[in-house]
């Protein structure tokens, strides 16, 4: 076995990880898995490719499991299970550039300061990621450490997409809309690019439809706006964070309901979106499998906020040539897909409802003037990819955007 990269996406009670091997300038996934429960009753899973499912939980006797325990056990299993692989990049998922982190870089002593300095901009994640890194640093002393950040690809935003209506001073300060979902983004324009070259200089949004969504415009490659702000909250509703709210209603919460910032963080993060609305889940499977009239109200917010934004982005854009749809949701919810693009064609989008009942690659019909397309995302291989551009491998994916 040869040279590996490692990507590592560290939580606040969870590590997931890939392995996948670099060979003939490719990326090739080896093995995948993640460690949950950290902090509590940890369990560890992992899967080589096409093998066996391996499933334990960690031993706890002399203390709670960690992030340090758990890249321990990643790399335990490693030599167990990957014997002779040369980890020579960790490449780490970490949501907070910050306004200047436009690329992924190398993890040093400064950039690190650097990155624990941003984390009040996302103290859900920032903390947790970085624990990550400092995780793999003692697991894996020889790779290089990669932080590779959710915010870098939406750097490139003119002042406008960017800004509040606050006093400039806040902008100054770091109060901007960043964006999330970045490397999804990345990932899904390479392929683009790839496999629909004319299509990617063009006007597209990418529809990233998960657990957490949101929908990102890109001109000619570049990211122009996004509906994610200034942090993972804003924009549209989500399996349980609220998306775009009056900042009004923060107001209210804390004058007159007196609710405490930590208990709106918890109601605006855990217990709104579809599993607030409809009072029965965050999955959307489960909304639409009930037959409660919540579960419906839920699903069809969520469909009109994405309509919405798909049109506010047009006009950002100033046409759309190509709508990519991917997450769990865009790569697999026919329904919601449909309930999302029908009733366009007076906007340019042909809905070919037999290729998307199919879950086909191209779900428009031919001589759509915007062409609608469900592409998988690989946030992992993305992490990958990068880290092995930026140790000066071989070009593992689909080339680079220039
Ligand atoms: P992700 O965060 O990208 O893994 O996406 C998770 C979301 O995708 C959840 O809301 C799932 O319910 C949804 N999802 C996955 N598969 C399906 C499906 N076949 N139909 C509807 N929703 C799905």
């Amino acid at each position: 076995m040869g040279d590996i990269i490692l990507t590592i996406n560290a939580g606040s009670s969870s590590v997931k990880f890939s392995a996948q091997e670099i060979a003939e300038g490719k990326l090739t996934p080896l093995a995948s898995g993640l460690i949950d429960g950290i902090g509590g009753k940890a369990t560890f899973s992992a899967r080589k490719s096409g093998g066996e499912k391996t499933h334990f939980v960690l031993d706890q006797t002399h203390a709670a499991v960690d992030h340090k325990m758990a890249l321990t056990a990643v790399l335990d299993w490693m030599e167990d299970q990957l014997p002779g692989a040369n980890v020579v990049g960790v490449g780490h998922r970490v949501v907070h550039g910050g306004p200047n982190y436009a690329q992924p870089v190398l993890v040093t002593t400064e950039t690190f300061k650097d990155l624990k300095a941003l984390e009040p901009l996302a103290p859900l994640h920032q903390p947790y990621n970085l624990a990550g890194v400092e995780a793999a640093i003692h697991a894996f002393p020889h790779a290089a450490q990669v932080a590779c950040f959710d915010t870098a690809f939406h750097r490139k935003h003119p002042f406008i997409a960017d800004t509040f209506a606050l006093p400039r001073q806040y902008y100054d300060e770091g109060v901007r809309r960043y964006g999330f979902h970045g490397l999804s983004y990345e990932f899904i324009h390479r392929i683009l690019r790839y496999e629909e070259p004319v299509l990617a200089r063009g006007k597209v949004i990418v529809a990233h439809l998960g657990n957490g969504a949101s929908l990102c415009a890109i001109n000619a490659g570049r990211s122009v706006a996004s509906t994610m702000g200034f942090t993972a909250l804003d924009g549209l509703p989500m399996g349980t964070r609220c998306g775009q709210l009056d900042p009004g209603v923060v107001l209210y919460l804390m004058s007159e309901k007196k609710m405490s910032a930590a208990e709106i963080t918890d109601l605006l993060y855990k217990n709104s979106g579809l599993k607030g609305m409809s009072g029965i889940s965050n999955d959307m499977r489960d909304l639409e499998a009930s037959t409660e009239q919540s579960a419906k109200d839920a699903i069809d917010y969520f469909v009109s906020r994405v309509r919405r934004e798909i049109g506010g982005l047009s006009a950002v854009l100033g046409g759309l040539d190509c709508i990519v749809l991917t997450g769990g949701i865009g790569e697999n919810a026919v329904n919601i897909r449909r309930a999302i693009l029908k009733d366009m064609e007076w906007f340019g989008i042909q809905i070919d409802e037999d290729a998307n009942a199919r879950n086909e690659r191209v779900i428009s019909e031919k001589g759509s003037p915007t062409v609608a397309l469900i592409l998988k995302t690989d946030e992992e291989r993305m992490i990958a990819a990068h880290t092995a551009e930026l140790l000066g491998l071989k070009q593992p994916i689909v080339p680079a955007i220039s």
